[in-house]
């Protein structure tokens, strides 16, 4: 089982909603991780079954940072709005961090997700 945790600031919401519809062959055989808002929007708009943290504000970042401490998240796909202040910048840049010290593959912005993305799928299909 692949483990992708999904995070969007607000701005990037829609942006990974499409993402998520594109690629939604690939999400759905994985086991997936989101913070509150961004899990609400990807089940009810993209229709993906997905288990929910706390909203990123209220500490849902660090509950996902957990999960990757503990080694069960293979990949993280965070798109992070970098033109807005975010109240919760240190629970962000602890996701980043902890995913450098796990050597856990992370994107912040939707090139580095498709990469992602098709190296979920070559794993899917090994
Ligand atoms: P949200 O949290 O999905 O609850 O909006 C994401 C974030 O802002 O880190």
């Amino acid at each position: 089982m692949v483990n992708v945790a999904l995070i969007a600031h607000d701005k990037k919401k829609l942006d990974l909603a499409l993402f998520a519809k594109e690629w939604k062959d690939v999400f759905k055989n994985c086991k997936l991780y989101a913070t509150k808002t961004t899990g609400k929007i990807l089940k009810e708009k993209v229709g993906l079954e997905i288990q929910t943290f706390e909203s990123g504000p209220l500490g849902g970042d660090l509950q996902i940072g957990a999960l990757a401490v503990s080694g069960k998240i293979d990949f993280v796909i965070f798109l992070r709005d970098p033109l807005t202040a975010q109240p919760h910048e240190p629970d962000v840049s602890a996701v980043l961090r902890i995913c450098d010290v796990h050597n856990i593959p992370l994107a912040t912005n939707l090139a580095t997700a498709e990469a992602i993305v098709l190296e979920i799928q070559k794993k899917l299909n090994n």
